[in-house]
């Protein structure tokens, strides 16, 4: 590679992945470090600080050393590192099947077309809803994600009411999370049921095979 710049990484490490769409399926995961954001239920805080720069063709032949096709950027939030684009291009350029996790707090324009977004729009309880982009919502492609993170019934209300504001009852795929031991499955599983919402129910399927362990 003729440009070779770096990107602060937290961890890369093989595991299953726990959401979306590609929930159960072998990933490579690639954790940038740092987030300018503070949600109340980040599960991630040690990638807040704790990073090294690794340049693009070490952190692609770290990916490949896994050998699988699969390869999840997340944070962090990745979007806040400068050279993010030039990764997911490479990675993309390298043949991986490749998706990005991202808060939903930083603009997603620039992001490959053919990378999958699994973007967050910001509940109340993260304490960081005043600061999703609009724009987000025109930039998102049809065959992306969109998670609702729900730490109590408000914020399940509250993202009813967000679907229906913003025309994405027909998005196909609109995943809501409850925060893991904070609220009930069976009971964001009934609201969801009783108001027929063409949402997906996640279960971070990673936190019960493994709990919070790292790397994991
Ligand atoms: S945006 Fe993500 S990494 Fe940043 S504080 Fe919120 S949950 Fe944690």
């Amino acid at each position: 590679m003729k440009d070779n710049p770096a990107v602060s990484i937290n961890e890369i490490f093989y595991s299953i992945q726990g959401e979306a769409k590609n929930s159960g399926r072998p990933t490579v995961f690639i954790r940038t470090a740092g987030c300018p954001f503070r949600c109340s239920y980040c599960d991630t805080e040690y990638a807040f600080t704790e990073g090294n720069n690794i340049r693009i063709n070490e952190i692609i032949s770290k990916v490949k050393s896994f050998k699988t096709n699969f390869v999840t950027v997340t944070g962090g939030e990745p979007l806040a590192q400068k050279n993010i684009i030039l990764l997911l291009d490479t990675l993309v350029d390298n043949s991986f099947n490749v998706s990005i996790e991202t808060s939903g707090l930083v603009d997603i324009s620039a992001i490959p077309k053919n990378v999958e977004i699994v973007m967050d729009i910001k509940t109340p309880t993260s304490n960081e809803s005043s600061k999703n982009i609009d724009n987000n919502l025109t930039a998102i492609k049809k065959t992306d994600v969109i998670k609702f993170v729900i730490g109590n019934e408000d914020d399940y209300k509250w993202s009813k009411k967000f679907i229906t504001k913003n025309n994405l009852e027909h998005f196909e795929n609109i995943f809501f999370s409850p925060v893991h031991d904070d609220l009930k499955i069976s009971s964001i599983a009934d609201w969801i049921l009783k108001d027929k919402l063409n949402v997906t129910l996640q279960l971070q399927l990673h936190k019960y095979i493994w709990g919070n362990e790292r790397g994991r």
